[in-house]
């Protein structure tokens, strides 16, 4: 990829369509100038009281999984699995709909070493982890497993220290729906579609092996980065050890660069998977990195229509000058 080459930055306000989701998006780059007074409170958890942190394990369900050494209940592990205290499904006495299991995976015993500033080789460990984690839910027959990690308080975190989760569920979430569909009316992987607007536009970020890193041209998110990989299949639980990671280090590089452009910034990370029994060859599973800059404010939530004041291609030249290295940070 070109590096050198600036994009060109739209002048003026612009609709654009989201082809994977189907969402009208309104990037406006006037509207980045406007003053702003508001801003997301620190999270102040002194380590010492962190639950995730080595030392603690006590103050956690019992571990369903660790990678590294130790005893299960004590320090020594890389990569550590839980059950979510407080599950969105499957807590006592779930009403059919909302069973299901709920699991925090811990990073890495640093409490303030987000996804961005690990290691490669853990980053990888990390995403191997959550799709097993995937898989073993999937092969217990549950319909859908969410992987995610929302790192900052803005980003709906509760703890500092960061963390994963894995929410695997018994209904067909709307928006899997939604997208399987597009995908079948579109008779093309969205995703492809999204990918090319972004070579033609010049918004690619970061690349390595199969797995790219990308600004979609109508994110409806400023500074929004989506990863895919070229052999990926439909489900997460079906990638294979090498597009783990190789997306796993692409993200590892985006999110570094994300924080060294923006500074501790509050962000998701959604694996967005198919449903388990969708056809191979109709779509792929793909990351999506969301920073949590700003929200969704009233035009929105009343018309749908999102609106981004960076532009994309403004996002991906900055993103791809930026050294995919950082150092540990506190959640904002
Ligand atoms: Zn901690």
């Amino acid at each position: 990829m070109d590096r050198t080459r600036s994009a060109p930055t739209p002048a003026g306000a612009e609709l654009r369509v989201d082809p994977v989701t189907g969402t009208p998006v309104i990037v406006a780059p006037g509207r980045a100038a406007r003053p702003h007074t508001t801003g997301h409170p620190a999270d102040a958890t002194p380590p010492g009281a962190c639950p995730f942190c080595p030392g603690n394990e006590h103050e956690t369900p019992p571990e369903v999984l660790r990678t590294g050494a130790g005893a299960p209940g004590g320090p020594g592990w890389r990569v550590r699995v839980v059950p979510n205290l407080y599950p969105v499904v499957g807590g006592a006495d779930a009403r059919p709909g909302a069973t299901g299991a709920h699991e925090v995976v811990v990073l890495s015993p640093e409490h303030d070493a987000p996804f961005g500033s690990l290691p490669d080789a853990l980053a990888v460990e990390v995403i191997t982890v959550l799709r097993d984690r995937v898989r073993v839910h999937l092969a217990a027959g549950r319909a859908h497993v969410q992987a995610l990690i929302n790192h900052g308080r803005a980003a709906g975190a509760s703890i500092a220290h960061p963390h994963a989760q894995v929410i695997a569920v018994d209904v067909v979430p709307p928006l899997v729906l939604a997208r399987g569909e597009r995908t079948a009316a579109l008779g093309a992987d969205p995703i492809d579609l999204d990918l090319g607007a972004a070579r033609t536009a010049d918004c690619l970020v970061d690349a390595e092996g199969g797995a790219v890193a990308w600004c979609p041209p109508a994110s409806g998110w400023p500074w929004g980065v989506r990863i895919a990989h070229r052999a990926a299949g439909p489900g997460f639980e079906t990638a294979t050890d090498p597009e783990v990671a190789e997306v796993a280090a692409v993200l590892r590089r985006t999110l570094a660069r994300l924080a060294n452009t923006l500074g501790p910034f509050a962000h998701n990370v959604i694996i967005h998977t198919d449903l388990p029994d969708v056809p191979s060859g109709s779509g792929r599973w793909f990351v999506e990195v969301v920073p949590r800059l700003g929200v969704h404010a009233g035009f929105e939530l009343g018309t749908g229509i999102l609106v981004n004041p960076v532009p994309p291609e403004t996002a991906a030249s900055t993103l791809r000058a930026s050294e995919p290295t950082c150092e540990s940070t506190s959640a904002p």
